[in-house]
C-alpha cells in the first residue's frame, strides 16, 4: 500500500507532535491532525498538513492514530470513556501512543483498546525537539510485535532506532528507566565539576578529562551543564531550549511511582527527583534540566 492511501490522525501538535506530524506528511501519509491549542493546529497547517476541527473529526476514516500529549491523564482522558477515541476508532485501526506516560496508564489504555479489538503500543520517544525535526527519534515500543510491525513504516518516517521492550507499557518502563539515569548523571556531573571548581580547576580543562575518562557521558560530551565549556549546550545560552526541567522532573515522578508498584529501591533517581524539584523552586522549571547545577553554586 502507498503512504498516500494511508490516513494517520495525530492528536497533539506541540513541541514534539508538531514536527512529527510533519515528517509523515512529508514521507507521504494522508494527515489529519488536531490540537486544541489554535496556534499548534495553524503551525503544522502551513507545513501542508490537514487541520481537523476536532480529535473526533481527524480520526474519521483513519487506519492509523497516534498521540503526543503531556502527560497520563491527557492520554486516559483522549481515549477512554464513552466519549473517548477508542470507542470512534473503525475496526482493525492501530494506535501508537508516543507520549511519555506511566506505565500503568499505557497499560490501562491498552487493555481498552484490545478489548474493542483494536492493536495499540506504547512508543515513546528519546531524541528531543531537534530530533523530532529531525526525524531521528529513537522509539521505545512496547506491545504486541504484530502490532509494531504494522507500525514499523509510519515509526520510520518519524525515527530512526525502533527498539521493542516487551508487551504494553514496557516502553515506558524502558523510556523511565533511560530518563532516570539521564537525570542522576546529569546532576552528578555538575556536582563534580562544582566540587573541582570550588579547588580552583577549570571547568573546561576539567570537563575535558572527563569526557574521555571513566565518567565520561552525554553530559561531559554532549550537554555540559557549566557554562560556557561547550558552546552548543544550552548552558552557555542561559539554559534556553534543550529538555525541560519540569519535564525531566515529571519523568522522575514516574520512575518513582513506577518503582513503588513493584518496590524497586531507586535512591538515587529519588534523589534526582528531588533535586529536580528544587530546581523547578528556584525558579528554573522551564530552563534546560541541566540548569541544576546551579543549586551547587555559591551565590555571588
Ligand atoms: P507540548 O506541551 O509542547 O505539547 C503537547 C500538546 O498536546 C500541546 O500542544 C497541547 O495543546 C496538546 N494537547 C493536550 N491535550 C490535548 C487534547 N486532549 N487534544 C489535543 N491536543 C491536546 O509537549 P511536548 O514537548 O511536545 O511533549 C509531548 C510528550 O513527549 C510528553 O509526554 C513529553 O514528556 C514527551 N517528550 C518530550 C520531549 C521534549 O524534549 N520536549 C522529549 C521526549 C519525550
Amino acid at each position: 500500500m502507498s503512504n498516500a492511501a494511508i490516513r494517520i490522525a495525530f492528536i497533539g501538535l506541540g513541541n514534539m507532535g508538531g514536527p512529527m506530524a510533519v515528517n509523515l506528511h512529508k514521507a507521504g501519509f494522508a494527515v489529519s491532525a488536531f490540537d486544541l491549542n489554535a496556534d499548534a493546529l495553524t503551525r503544522v497547517k502551513e507545513q501542508g498538513v490537514t487541520a481537523a476541527a476536532s480529535a473526533e473529526a481527524a480520526v474519521q476514516g483513519a487506519q492509523v492514530l497516534i498521540s503526543m500529549l503531556p502527560a497520563s491523564r491527557h492520554v486516559e482522558a483522549l481515549y477512554l470513556g464513552d466519549q473517548g477515541l477508542l470507542s470512534r476508532l473503525a475496526a482493525g485501526a492501530l494506535v501508537i501512543e508516543c507520549s511519555t506516560i506511566a506505565p500503568a496508564s499505557a497499560q490501562k489504555v491498552a487493555a481498552a483498546a484490545q478489548a474493542r479489538g483494536l492493536a495499540m503500543i506504547d512508543a515513546p520517544v528519546s531524541g528531543g525537539v531537534a530530533g523530532a525535526a529531525a526525524g531521528t527519534l529513537t522509539f521505545i515500543v512496547g506491545g504486541a510485535a504484530e502490532a509494531l510491525e504494522r507500525a514499523r513504516p509510519v515509526l520510520q518516517a518519524m525515527g530512526k532506532n525502533i527498539f521493542h521492550m516487551g508487551d504494553a507499557g514496557a516502553g515506558q518502563v524502558a523510556k523511565l528507566c533511560n530518563n532516570m539515569a539521564l537525570g542522576a548523571i546529569m546532576a552528578v556531573t555538575g556536582e563534580a565539576i562544582a566540587l573541582g571548581v570550588a579547588h580552583g580547576l577549570d571547568p573546561k580543562a576539567l570537563s575535558q578529562m572527563m569526557a574521555v575518562s571513566t565518567s565520561r557521558s552525554w553530559a561531559t560530551e554532549v550537554c555540559n551543564p557549566w557554562p560556557g565549556v561547550l558552546e552548543n549546550a544550552p548552558s552557555s545560552r542561559g539554559y534556553s531550549g534543550g529538555f525541560g526541567n519540569d519535564l525531566m522532573l515529571k519523568d522522575l515522578g514516574l520512575a518513582v511511582e513506577a518503582a513503588m508498584g513493584v518496590g524497586a529501591p531507586i535512591p538515587l533517581g529519588e534523589a534526582a527527583r528531588n533535586l529536580y524539584a528544587l530546581n523547578h523552586q528556584a525558579g528554573r522549571g522551564g530552563l534546560d534540566f541541566s540548569s541544576v547545577v546551579q543549586l551547587l553554586l555559591k551565590p555571588r
